[in-house]
């Protein structure tokens, strides 16, 4: 048996029902917000990801499906959106829009440790907003997050903000930062004693006891951010207020990248336990130019698929199947009347699939059964002769003999009747 690779998982029915509802909830609350869809390449040149994540973090160090293609060239599976859409929205010059509004949804790539809920191909929703600086873009941006989450049905979320300022106040913090943890250097964790030099932003962030202990009255960076920085903050929050969306302040919450600058901010659900973010992202102001475009801002979100699908099963169950019809056919007569119902139940776009006779009568009412059809019709020569079918519902068991003709109307009421219900 030849199986799929590690990391690498299959998303089967009835699950991709869920997948669709998710990704199709996406595209219509998006729509009303004025984004469309962008679609990149999953494979780009590594040095996108090099410049445009940055070649010390742990996602370029560690985690690249890198290789080289049969030219010699280094070529890497995408491991985020953001950095494609960057890159195709400076190559077509879609700068030239008043506002690129973009989403996107597909399959990222990393070569992590697989563990419930992670896979090595995973799936995100995102979202980008570039050439627009206002604080009000951010506070709109976020209020279509929320709105998406409530149009799917999660409710026990909560939006934390913070600000990480910017390239003329953030070196200010991170030295405060740095002079602060060098002191508690011994009892933080490995990896942070590491990171003290390189990422000290990283270790306020670490989920390990010791260092959320440690770092527990680590200076804020809300208290060094400068003016400028300060007024967006303030002001991301007023339009929050406006477009009726809550928040919670996280000072703690930090991004390590350069370019990311001022809004950030994570969707956290208490059911995912310590790695709680299902949506994360924030305000990016350099990263267009670092790419090699204008200086123009950046605002952006990606929302983990897998980790939603997961919240949505343990909430609802929602996966089962629309209400269907089965049409069972005994003989040759029964089948060409068969087919006829079939093709207009499906041009009516209700769900319906039909019996192979060589499974004969027994077999195909074990089919619909299986399948999970909610009425079967059942045609044989009695049925022809009399020009009548056989109308039973399988949720209650009852059946009745109703004439040939309208039956498909007498369908799409019935059907109609147990949506409602
Ligand atoms: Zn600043
Ligand atoms: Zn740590």
């Amino acid at each position: 048996m030849i199986t799929s690779i590690r990391g690498f998982n299959d998303i089967l029915p009835p699950e991709t029902t869920l997948w669709q509802h998710i990704e199709g909830a996406a595209r219509e609350v998006f729509k009303v917000y004025g984004f469309s869809e962008i679609r990149v390449p999953v494979m780009e040149k590594t040095e996108l990801f090099a410049k445009g994540i940055g070649d010390t973090t742990d996602i370029v160090e560690k985690e690249m499906y890198t290789f080289s293609d049969r030219n010699n060239e280094s070529v890497t599976l995408r491991p985020e959106g953001t950095a494609s859409v960057v890159r195709a929205y400076i190559e077509h010059r879609l700068c030239n829009m008043p506002c690129a509004k973009l989403y996107y949804i597909g399959p990222m790539f990393r070569y992590e440790r697989p563990q419930k809920g992670r896979y090595r191909q995973f799936h995100q929703i995102g979202a980008e907003v570039l050439g627009i600086s206002d604080p009000m873009s951010d506070a709109e941006t976020l209020d279509m997050l929320l709105a998406f989450f409530k149009k799917i049905g999660l409710d026990d979320i909560e939006l934390q903000l913070n600000s990480l300022g910017c390239k003329n106040c953030r070196p200010v913090y991170r030295e405060k930062l740095k002079q602060f943890l060098s002191e508690k250097k011994e009892q933080l964790c490995d990896n942070c004693q590491r990171r003290i030099d390189t990422n000290p932003l990283r270790v306020i962030d670490c989920k390990s006891r010791k260092c959320v202990e440690v770092t527990d009255d680590a200076p804020s960076i809300l208290d060094y951010i400068c003016n400028e920085c300060k007024t967006h903050f303030e002001e991301v929050k007023g339009y929050l207020y406006l477009f009726g969306a809550g928040y919670s302040i996280n000072p703690r919450m930090v991004r390590g990248l350069d370019y990311y600058t001022r809004t950030t901010f994570e969707i956290t659900s208490d059911k995912l336990g310590s790695q709680n973010a299902v949506a994360a992202g924030g305000r990016y102001d350099g990263l267009v130019r670092e790419l090699g475009g204008p200086d123009v801002s950046g605002f952006g979100f990606a929302i983990g698929m897998e980790r939603l699908a997961m919240l949505l099963k343990e909430g609802s169950g929602s996966t089962s199947h629309e209400a269907g019809i089965f049409i069972v056919c005994i003989g040759k007569e029964a089948e060409t009347e068969g087919i006829r119902i079939l093709k207009e139940l499906r041009e009516r776009s209700l769900r319906a699939e039909i019996g192979y006779h060589d499974k004969g009568i027994k077999g195909q009412m074990k089919m619909a059964d299986k399948l999970g059809a909610r009425f079967t019709l059942i045609l044989g020569d009695d049925e022809i002769s009399k020009r009548e079918i056989t109308f039973k519902d399988m949720k209650t068991g009852v059946q009745e003999k109703v004439d040939i003709e309208g039956i498909a109307e007498r369908v799409i009421d019935e059907i109609a009747q147990v949506k409602k219900v």
